[in-house]
């Protein structure tokens, strides 16, 4: 029995169950189909149990240097089956309240395998999903006034190096791990790669990084990278930046080794963390005229495919492969199809973050990008070991960087690089939405003692007003 719709949404990530709750908002009859878990790459593989796997490297690294603060704590031990228990936990109950917000929204969820369908005796148009359920029962009929494909994306493998799950892993696999290997060679000093060595190394795994570029986190401003290198250098991870490596070279053994110049290097694992491949196979888009470009589907600001009414958001689309970006454009795509009026989403405005210890956040332009784009730049940096409750918490380590441009005034980046710089980088981020100069954001009186102070402090330096440096 074929069933109608106004909105059947492929895969049930991030964006895909967030685009679901808008769509039952706004009065729409949705379906969700997911083959796996709802929550997708984010809830079960990627943001919630990486945050809190480093929750608990943060918590070890902290309880061992309880006595600084006059706290004693005696033999301070990693159990890492009660770490990955608690991992196991946050992750369920977060997924406990997507599936009771599914209920609530009256939204019906297809445990299965969906594909979009050419015209057929169910539609004339292209867009009809076939489900091949995962209990086995015969395949459902799906037919949408309109599909949000929201399929999002897979770890890249490298050719040449087979992931097992035993030495070489990929976040995916390496998430489920029993017990800690002494050693890790992690490939790739992108987000991922730097957060995995951030956690690793605070749970005394020796680490190393191999990176093809010249930096590690390459997408980031140059000052964030350089010292996110320090960093992790100081506290004893090897990092080796320009590695051009033949994965067929890697020698998988008891231990994983390969040949670096005249070196050879080796650890228990190895931790691939080369980019994503967006979900676009098997979908059925052969039955369609969308189109594909660079490996992701290709929207236009409606997030509307070459069939206007299919609808891309998230992973599978590239560009920002965030949770948050996915989530947003899911709503947007909603409220297209239900004829809202919502503002266009500036990906310049919105803010990205690395999880690491000391944590990463930056909203706007790098530096080198602002020069890039013709702005006259003026760059202020302010380090936290000049904010009172940095020093109270002790967590003195990194500093922000606000750019602008000396001839508007205009607020063109902010890059923060130390204690809560996640949670921290949403005043510049609204700042930057609300097109905010450096001035404004100095002029906003900022809570004393509070590590968002030094987003004050920082615009103040633009004009030469810092108070504290
Ligand atoms: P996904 O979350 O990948 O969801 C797609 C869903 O579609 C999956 O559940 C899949 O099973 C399902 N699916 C695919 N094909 C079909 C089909 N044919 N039929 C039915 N179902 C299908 N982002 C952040 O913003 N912050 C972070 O801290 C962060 N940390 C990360 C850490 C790691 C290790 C990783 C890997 C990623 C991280 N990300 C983070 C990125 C974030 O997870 C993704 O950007 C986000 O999950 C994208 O959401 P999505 O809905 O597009 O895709």
């Amino acid at each position: 029995m074929a069933r109608d719709y106004d909105v059947v949404i492929l895969g049930g990530g991030t964006g895909g169950y967030v685009a679901a709750i808008r769509a039952s908002q706004l009065g729409l009859k949705t379906a969700i189909v997911e083959k796996n878990k709802l929550g997708g790459t984010c809830l079960h593989a990627g943001c919630i149990p990486t945050k809190a796997l480093l929750r608990s490297a943060e918590v070890y690294v902290q309880s061992k240097k309880a006595l600084d603060f006059g706290v004693e704590v005696n033999d301070v031990k990693v159990n890492f089956e009660q770490v990955q228990k608690r991992k196991s936990n946050v992750v369920e109950q977060l997924y406990k309240g997507v599936q009771h917000l599914m209920k609530k929204g009256e939204i019906d969820v297809y445990d299965g395998f969906g594909r979009i369908m050419g015209p057929s005796i169910f539609s004339p148009m292209p867009g009809t999903i076939s489900v091949e359920m995962n209990d086995g029962t015969e395949n459902e009929m799906l037919v949408p006034k309109n599909v949000i494909v929201a399929t999002g994306s897979r770890p890249r493998h490298l050719d040449g190096l087979k992931v097992d799950g035993k030495k070489v892993f990929t976040s995916d696999e390496f998430l489920t791990i029993e017990q800690l290997p002494k050693s890790v060679i992690i490939i790739g000093g992108g987000v991922i790669g730097v957060e995995w060595a951030s956690m690793l190394v605070d749970f005394d795994v020796d680490v190393t990084i191999l990176e093809l570029g010249d930096r590690l986190l390459p997408t980031e401003d140059d000052a964030i990278s350089a010292e996110m290198l320090k960093s992790l250098k100081k506290r004893g991870v090897n990092v080796h930046l320009n590695v051009k490596l033949d994965p067929s070279a890697i020698d998988v053994q008891d231990n994983v080794s390969l040949q670096l110049d005249e070196t050879e290097i080796s650890a228990e694992a190895l931790l691939l963390s080369v980019g994503r491949i967006a979900n676009t196979k098997n979908i059925g888009l052969e039955n369609t005229e969308i189109e594909v470009e660079n490996g992701f589907i290709s929207v236009n600001d409606n997030f509307q495919t070459k069939e206007s009414h299919i609808y891309a958001i998230g992973d599978v689309i590239g560009g920002m492969q965030l949770a948050h970006v996915a989530s947003h454009e899911g709503i947007l795509a909603v409220e297209h199809i239900a004829n809202r009026n919502s503002t266009p989403l500036h990906y310049a405005n919105i803010a990205r973050g690395v999880y690491s210890n000391p944590e990463v956040a930056s909203v706007g332009l790098t530096e080198q990008q602002a020069k890039d784009n013709g702005y006259n730049v003026i760059t202020k940096t302010f380090p936290f070991k000049a904010i009172g409750k940095a020093i109270v918490y002790g967590e003195t380590e990194g500093f922000v960087k606000v750019i602008a441009d000396e001839n508007t005034n205009d607020l063109v980046g902010v890059h923060l690089i130390g204690p809560h710089a996640t949670d921290l980088i949403s005043e510049a981020a609204l700042g930057l939405f609300l097109n905010a100069s450096p001035w404004e954001l100095g002029q906003m009186v900022h809570l004393h003692p509070s590590l968002s102070e030094i987003i004050g402090e920082a615009a103040l330096a633009i004009e030469g007003k810092a108070i504290h440096f």
